[in-house]
């Protein structure tokens, strides 16, 4: 396994990351949405003050790409016009917050949304990966997404609070469900959730920790994560690795407002044809959509192999229903949890991991990219 630098924060738009090529600034839209105006103007941005590469990332927000550290301010008066800059990096790190992208007009999303990270602003200091999500529609659809806090309906659609990791919520109302958040985050805290700056509720579930009294209702049996496609509510349109180029999001936003997901693909909303762009995956069945990578080598110093040739190669041959992760080093960024195949970078070539993470002790080790490239096919038949 090889080592990496674990940094304990998020790079937000204020506190933005080096990397490989220049700035990662990460842009974190109000209750998951970009108007046509703001992704119109991040688009222009991304390409006057960064390499006009952009990325999603698992926690729904857009990531700008190649940033030169002398543009940075003229970037952050970009987006504080646009109404995207929170007033400081305290206040922009506290706001985690994923939300469903499948509201609708009137059903109250929104307003809780907004509500909630409101109330985020004085959320005590919590782990930097610890999030919240919203998941309020007829069932949870954001129950594979990396979070510790959620707020989903019941069976019988009643609102609920669920600590991530724990079978049962608690039933609060949309005016309650904000204080209420922050108190289970509170909870967590007390009840020594957190060992040496880290730590996610799941695991703290897990250990035992007795919840409050309350938590008794069950949420309504999860939805399978959706794929490329019409539903309700607009297209859903994905890109290889989550990746695409400013200019794609110039056309997108003509089509209409867009909603940032979890999944690393945009809603565009209210739209009923999926729009013919390129670029676009639009094919559920499309074998990238089996496969990620992070960064890898030369965008991220800490690489220590290239991992998007190598994933693109591989991703006909994933078997169906199985997920290859090719990680750039141990850290596993794109991928926190466990896939059927992941290939973790190392000096000499990749480890490869079944079913489990990056950071996993691998069942091969040490296999040359050369070798993987000549012969891929072995790599999922052998096992
Ligand atoms: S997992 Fe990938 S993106 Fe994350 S630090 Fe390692 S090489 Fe960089």
């Amino acid at each position: 396994m090889s080592s990496f630098e674990v940094k304990g924060w998020c790079p937000g738009a204020l506190r933005p990351m080096m990397s490989g090529d220049g700035l990662v600034v990460r842009v974190r839209p109000h209750g998951g949405r970009l108007t046509r105006a703001q992704a119109l103007s991040i688009a222009v941005a991304a390409k006057i003050h960064g390499s006009g590469v952009i990325d999603l990332s698992a926690r729904a927000n857009v990531q700008l790409r190649g940033v030169r550290a002398d543009s940075h301010l003229a970037l952050l008066d970009a987006l504080a016009d646009l109404g995207l800059l929170d007033p400081d990096v305290e206040t922009e790190t506290h706001r985690n917050l994923i939300v469903t992208p499948f509201w609708q007009t009137g059903d109250g999303t929104e307003a809780l949304a907004a509500a909630v990270e409101a109330a985020l602003a004085d959320a005590p200091a919590l782990p930097a990966k610890f999030g919240f999500a919203i998941d309020t529609g007829p069932a949870p659809i954001l129950a594979a997404v990396s979070t510790d806090i959620r707020l989903e309906r019941s069976v019988d659609g009643t609102l609920i609070l669920r600590p991530d990791g724990a079978m049962f919520g608690k039933p609060v109302s949309a005016e309650e469900a904000p204080e209420a958040a922050l108190a289970l985050a509170n909870w967590f805290l007390d009840t020594g959730g957190v060992t040496a700056g880290r730590g996610r509720m799941a695991a703290h579930i897990a250990r035992g920790t007795p919840l409050p009294p309350g938590f008794t209702t069950a949420p309504a049996n999860a939805m399978t994560p959706p794929g490329p496609g019409i539903h309700p509510g607009g297209a859903l349109v994905g890109f290889a690795f989550g990746q695409f180029h400013a200019d794609t999001l110039m056309t997108l936003a003509q089509h209409g407002a867009l909603r940032v997901t979890p999944w690393r693909m945009l809603l565009v909303e209210g739209a009923t044809s999926l729009p013919e762009i390129d670029s676009l995956i639009t094919d559920p069945a499309d074998p990238r959509l089996r496969v990620t990578a992070c960064t890898g080598a030369p965008g991220c110093p800490q690489a220590l192999q290239p991992t998007r040739p190598l994933a693109h190669m591989l991703a006909p041959l994933v078997p169906q229903g199985a997920y290859l992760h090719v990680s750039g080093c141990a850290k596993g960024c794109a991928l926190p949890g466990p896939a059927a195949f992941t290939l973790t970078a190392t000096v000499a070539g990749f480890d490869l991991i079944r079913n489990g993470k990056a950071s996993d002790t691998p069942t091969h080790a040490g296999m040359p990219p050369d070798a993987i490239r000549r012969h891929p096919e072995t790599l999922f038949k052998a096992l």
